[in-house]
């Protein structure tokens, strides 16, 4: 089958369909030869690799991955996607396509049967509603995962990597930074997909940590923090956390805690690392004890 990243290719593969886009499904495919090396370079594809490819579309980025890795499993929401990959991947042994929404798949399983239970590559580019709940699904799991590979609109990617004190940073860079290093691999405009989307996308690649960069003993205390941090940004962080509903949290008592990290008790939120907030949700959880 021919390279679909050529964009007469998808356009003729489209025709020959008659293919109609679904916007429920956040359908916008990549039409961009480049931008599909690199994400094969990024998420380090090699013949040895187990990928899962969510969201394969008419097959376009899992053509590159079949040339590259050991076997590819592609799971697609769409069933009328499900003849056309079976065209447009017929020509590949490595591959496997389940028609099936993702949230249902028990992905555990698959690395487990498919990949001896070690940690799997991800790529995906989904509709991007969908694509934060998703990773950080993955994440929470006790999936193995090494990496995730994923497109997103380019603002997401830039609070993803976001380091503290700038304007992008938030709740979502430190649950990303808690369990990843995110890097932006490439950014790519709207006139690489056909149709073309509304905003900027990037791509980027999620490395899994090994092992914890940071201690929380109470990992659900230290997100309710955070975000209670960022929900009232423009607070101080005494009075953010005095704030929070499901916290009941005296000022003193963060006062207090802050005092005994050397942090100064005006601090905002956005000013602290994520080694800060683990250490401040382990002095203020041992304060409920
Ligand atoms: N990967 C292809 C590409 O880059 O050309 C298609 C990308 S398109 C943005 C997103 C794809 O994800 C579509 O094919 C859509 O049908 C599929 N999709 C959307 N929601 C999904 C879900 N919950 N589970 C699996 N696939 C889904």
């Amino acid at each position: 089958m021919a390279d679909l990243g050529k964009p007469q290719n998808t356009i003729a593969v489209l025709q020959k369909y008659n293919f109609n886009f679904q916007k429920k499904f956040g359908q916008n495919f990549l039409v961009d030869m480049r931008v599909l090396d690199k994400i094969i370079t990024a998420a380090e594809i090699t013949e040895t690799d187990f990928v899962l490819e969510i969201g394969p579309g008419i097959g376009t980025m899992t053509q590159y991955l079949c040339e590259h890795a050991r076997e590819v499993v592609a799971v697609e929401i769409d069933r009328n996607l499900i003849p056309i990959l079976a065209d447009t991947l017929g020509g590949y042994q490595n591959v496997e396509v389940l028609h099936d929404d993702i949230l249902k798949v028990d992905i555990g399983r698959l690395a487990q049967e498919r990949n001896q239970g070690n940690p799997i590559k991800v790529v995906a580019n989904l509709p991007y509603y969908i694509t934060t709940p998703i990773v950080m699904g993955l994440f929470e799991s006790h999936v193995p995962i090494e990496s995730i590979t994923i497109m997103v609109q380019k603002e997401v990617a830039e609070r993803m990597q976001a380091e503290p004190g700038t304007k992008d940073y938030g709740a979502l860079s430190l649950a990303v930074q808690y369990y990843a290093k995110p890097e932006v691999v490439a950014y790519v405009p709207p006139n690489c997909f056909i149709p073309r989307p509304k905003v900027g996308s990037a791509v980027v690649r999620l490395t899994k940590h090994r092992e914890k960069t940071v201690q929380a003993q109470d990992e659900g205390l230290m997100f309710q923090i955070i975000r209670a941090s960022f929900n009232q940004r423009r607070k101080t962080l005494v009075n953010g956390l005095h704030n929070a509903p499901g916290l009941a949290l005296g000022k003193e008592q963060v006062a207090s805690a802050l005092e005994k990290l050397g942090i100064s008790p005006n601090v905002r939120g956005e000013a602290l690392t994520l080694g800060q907030f683990a250490e401040l949700s382990n002095l203020l959880g041992k304060g409920k004890a």
